[in-house]
């Protein structure tokens, strides 16, 4: 029969039903899920150190026999039980001691040999393991994949041992690997000294030395990388093949907009607009990332794109996460657009879920009928109700509140819009170009002038009182202040407060003497409004809020932020509401009130308190947390990534990007005699791509 590494893992020897849904359990299905299974370490048992030269305070490897076993319990403590044995050569003794897993002791016999891992320690005096893994080797000839060689540990919940997988890995590569042709073109491998995929991974699995073993991991990071992006670069190459709409840059009314503008450009948003001019007039539709740190001044680069559509007639359409939101970008970009009045008076039209059904019938039908020449909106602009005249220009805000498919419904309002697309979690440049492959990226790089960087400080939860001192200093300044709790509703369980209630204890409490708001995400919206609108207007002191206040709110007299419970933010998350204050030339203050216990919440308290440059606070929250969950938050297509790591392999990705980009330039169909094999494994890891990569 035809072998594939498509067919399920239980055509595999030894594979009954249990095991199979065993494995399920962690996502391996076939064949091919198996193999690409990557170890998560490797113990080198070619020789193995004796007792007697044990290092202290190391984590070891160690072969030696079980000498005698014991098991404990402590009823007084809970029913503690301690699992306990020693094992040995004949240089001394090891004791190997496990907590609460009384079902180890029926595994263990004495005579038996063990090979345990842990880190070795002194303990009253002998030496002790305290919960190392281990696996019991008897004679069987199965145990050379198993001892006498580097053996891969895989990350295996409880009932799957690591003697069985190897087996089956083993198993899988000897009957599959034969029939297994590499889809990664040889030209590429050799080009870039990449071992061919079976090699790989046999050596990702049993390397036959060290380097074989770096060899195969950099194949298969490579691997990775290249499958990423190529439809990234085909869907770039579509786009780009469909005309654009080649707007007409300059004219009165672009002219009558910068010469209105209320401020001085910075050089960065100057730039900035010349890439978007450019990209505008050209042929091809403009698909553009746009990324400035929180208060770097994107709005009004985005009304200048606005302007540039609507001055050749078209529409554009401005899409934002939160009502609030809209409604601010719609009076700053009224603002903004003024300069043009003298020239045509520009229709902007606000539409939001909050409007009523006649409200929104109307918009809509104004919109369709090209009556309106800008719409700022939030989710309601994806409606199907939600048709354009002629939508020239589509601007997403804050795009990392929008999913990967929602981005993608808006353009698909017009025939070919240009695409502007705002973020301020800003990534490094080197990374930014793997997760946003199919757009260009422009950078805002630098702060309107005048801007004092924000003085954040940490107090501990007793010391509350000296923060709400601050906050009281700064209100006497007749500046305006908030104060940012995670949740709506406070938590017993969790022992946190709740801006809900906390707002009505502030109120008669520490805050009597000023005027309070209250805001969150299960308010009505014209009772969110009518609070925002209040505290614009300076008619309240202080905003006690949840997150809502994350995204673009823009006050600059607010110049104090406290932030409770602040361990249980994210870094971003941090920067993001941090970014609220700082806006004008006051000096402003955050404090974060915490009781962090973890290493991780003190080292984002740390970099919060360092650093104000988004960009740098990116990269520490890269290095806290790793890149998969940091990438996880910023567009779900890298969270798959399992085996490489972009930031560790920054040179790597750079290549396989180029070389994808080549790939398809070479054959945009993916119909060559080089592409069966590759398109197949796309259709594999990304059946979400389907259409797009089997068009052509
Ligand atoms: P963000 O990039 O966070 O969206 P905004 O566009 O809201 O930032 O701009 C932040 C504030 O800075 C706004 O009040 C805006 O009017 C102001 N601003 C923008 N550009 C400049 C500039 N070049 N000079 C002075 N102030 C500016
Ligand atoms: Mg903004």
């Amino acid at each position: 029969m035809h072998k594939s590494v498509t067919d399920p893992l239980r055509f595999l020897k030894g594979i009954g039903p249990k095991r199979a849904e065993a494995f399920s359990v962690l996502g391996l299905n076939t064949i091919e899920d198996l193999l690409y299974f990557i170890p998560r370490r490797y113990e080198d048992r070619t020789h193995f150190s004796a007792v007697k030269d044990l290092k202290i305070g190391e984590v070891q490897t160690l072969k030696a026999g079980i000498m005698a076993k014991n098991e404990r319990r402590f009823w007084h403590h809970r029913g503690l039980s301690i699992t306990e044995i020693s094992v040995g050569d004949e240089t001394g003794r090891v004791f190997c001691v496990w907590f609460n897993q009384p079902y180890l002791g029926q595994y263990f016999k004495i005579g038996d040999t063990l090979i345990l891992y842990g880190k070795v320690e002194l303990y009253n005096n002998r030496l002790q393991i305290t919960n190392p893994e281990f696996e019991i080797v008897s004679g069987c000839e199965e145990e050379s994949l198993s001892i006498g060689r580097v053996v891969p540990i895989y990350s295996l919940p409880k009932g799957v041992g690591q003697r069985s997988i190897r087996r089956m890995v083993k198993h899988a590569l000897d009957e599959y690997l034969p029939h297994m042709q590499d889809f990664i073109p040889y030209d590429i491998r050799s080009k870039n000294n990449l071992p061919n995929l079976a090699q790989s991974l046999i050596n990702i699995h049993f390397p036959v030395s060290g380097a074989a073993q770096n060899e195969a991991y950099r194949r298969l990071s490579f691997e990775e990388f290249f499958l990423f992006q190529v439809p990234l670069a085909l869907r770039k190459k579509r786009k780009k093949e469909k005309a654009g709409i080649p707007h007409k840059a300059d004219g009165p009314l672009a002219d009558g907009f910068m010469s209105g503008l209320p401020f001085k450009l910075t050089a960065s948003q100057e730039k900035v607009m010349a890439e978007i001019r450019k990209d505008m007039s050209g042929p091809e539709a403009m698909q553009r990332l746009l990324q400035g740190d929180v208060g770097s001044g994107k709005t009004v680069v985005a009304a200048y794109a606005s302007v540039i559509a609507i001055q050749g007639g078209y529409q554009a359409a401005f899409m934002v996460p939160t009502e609030i939101l809209a409604k601010q970008h719609y009076e700053k970009i009224a603002k903004l657009m003024e300069g043009c009045s003298s020239f045509q008076r520009i229709r902007i039209a606000l539409l939001t879920s909050s409007l009523d059904k006649k409200e929104k019938e109307k918009a809509c039908a104004d919109i369709k009928g090209g009556k309106i020449d800008l719409v700022i909106g939030t989710h309601a602009l994806l409606e199907e109700k939600a048709g354009f005249k002629n939508l020239g220009l589509v601007i997403i805000d804050e795009q990392h509140k929008f999913g990967v498919g929602q981005r993608a419904l808006l353009p698909a309002k017009g025939p070919n819009p240009d695409v502007l697309i705002m973020t301020a979690t800003p990534i490094p440049r080197t990374l930014a170009i793997t997760i946003y492959g199919d757009l260009d990226l422009s950078v805002i790089t630098e702060l309107p002038p005048g801007r004092l960087p924000v003085k954040t400080m940490v107090f501990g939860s007793r010391d509350r009182d000296e923060a709400y001192a601050m906050i009281k200093s700064q209100l006497k300044l007749g500046r305006q202040a908030y104060i940012i709790y995670p949740v709506i509703e406070e938590s017993c369980a969790l022992d946190i407060s709740g801006a809900k209630a906390m707002y009505e204890e502030l109120k008669k409490g520490g805050f009597r003497d000023y005027k309070l708001g209250l805001v969150h995400g299960r308010l009505k919206d014209a009772e969110q409004d009518e609070v925002m609108l209040k505290f614009k207007n300076k008619e309240l002191d202080m905003l006690v809020a949840t997150t809502v206040l994350e995204v673009g709110i823009d006050i600059a007299n607010a110049t104090c932020m406290a932030i409770e419970h602040a361990e249980r933010f994210g870094l971003s998350s941090l920067h993001q509401l941090r970014g609220r204050i700082g806006r004008g030339p006051d000096q402003s203050y955050c404090v974060l009130i915490s009781d962090a216990q973890t290493e991780e919440a003190l080292l984002r308290q740390e970099a919060l308190v360092r650093h104000n440059d988004g960009f740098r606070i990116a990269e520490e929250d890269l290095k806290i947390r790793g890149p998969g969950e940091f990438f996880g938050r910023v567009q779900h297509g890298l969270t798959e990534l399992k085996i490489g790591n972009p930031l560790a392999q920054i040179q790597l990705l750079k290549s396989a990007r180029d070389e994808a980009i080549n790939f398809v330039a070479s054959d945009p169909g993916l119909s060559g005699r080089q592409s069966g094999l590759l398109k197949e494994k796309l259709l594999r890891r990304f059946p979400e791509y389907e259409k797009m990569i089997l068009v052509g």
